[in-house]
């Protein structure tokens, strides 16, 4: 289902009056988690402002650590349901499991389904029974093959609204926090009609690098980016050092668009 040969047109999966995988390029931005209101609320404010479409927050985290911060859980969905009524912004955020995906399906406007998850086949066919969009991430070490059988879990259960997000795999390479596999834009674009967007932060692990890459993702051909945005890095409580400053990300997005159909 996810093959071009069973469909020859790009697909365009809407998210609400979103297209995503249509002429233009969409922006999905925000903390890596929701940690407060003013966190979340000021971050929100100011993507919007730079021209993201889709506000990102994990309310569910699955960190390495069990002694990490888990997230807020309903009370960072409800957190991102208010930034949506103050900006307009639709939201993404992860559903880790089978057990809270009603919770998070009331709130969100897109389901994420993390690289942790992507061959956790009882959650991808529940998410397949629900009706709203899903964003697919690459698994850690996910070949092209299995990622698009993980889509094909989704699909074939009757959601055949699915993004995939490429976000970096494992390699030996240390200096970044997983290898960005921009070959894997064009070459799944070739091989399935789904919409591929890129996710350089979890990619690369380092901010500084971020807006490279999300330059040279849009020019591989990616109809989206995901980017974390936090108003204060260093006192991020997860992922700070990949995650961009608002100033950086405004200035991101103002030379993307000197070259690209961005929102
Ligand atoms: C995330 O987007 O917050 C995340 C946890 O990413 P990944 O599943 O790609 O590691
Ligand atoms: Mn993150």
């Amino acid at each position: 289902l996810a093959s071009r040969a069973f469909h020859p047109e790009d697909s365009v999966v809407m998210v609400g009056d979103l297209a995503i995988g249509g002429e233009e390029i969409h922006i999905l931005a925000g903390p890596c988690a929701v940690e407060s209101r003013e966190q979340l609320l000021e971050t929100a404010r100011l993507v919007k402002g730079a021209g993201a479409t889709i506000l990102r927050g994990g309310a569910f985290k699955p960190r390495t650590s069990p002694y990490s911060f888990q997230g807020l859980e309903e009370e960072g969905l409800k957190l991102l349901a208010e930034a949506r009524e103050e900006t307009g912004l639709k939201i993404v955020t992860e559903v880790m499991d089978v057990r809270t995906l009603p919770l998070v399906a009331e709130y969100a406007d897109i389901l994420q389904i993390g690289a942790r998850n992507m061959q956790n086949f009882f959650l991808l066919r529940e998410v397949a029974r629900v009706d709203k969009p899903v964003l697919l991430k690459r698994g850690l070490s996910a070949t092209i093959e299995e990622w698009l059988m993980a889509a094909e879990y989704i699909m074939s259960g009757g959601n055949q609204r699915v993004i995939l997000c490429e976000r970096g795999i494992r390699t030996f390479e240390t200096y970044t926090r997983n290898t960005l596999d921009l070959a894997a834009v064009p070459v799944v674009k070739y091989f399935s009609h789904l919409p591929v967007i890129v996710d350089p932060s979890h990619a690369i692990g380092k901010w500084r690098f971020v807006p490279a890459m999300a330059r040279a993702a849009v020019a591989a051909g990616a109809d989206g980016l995901l980017v974390e945005v936090h108003p204060n890095p260093a006192e991020a409580l997860c992922d700070g050092p990949q995650s961009l400053t608002p100033e950086n990300f405004a200035a991101m997005m103002a030379d993307l668009r000197q070259t690209a159909p961005v929102v």
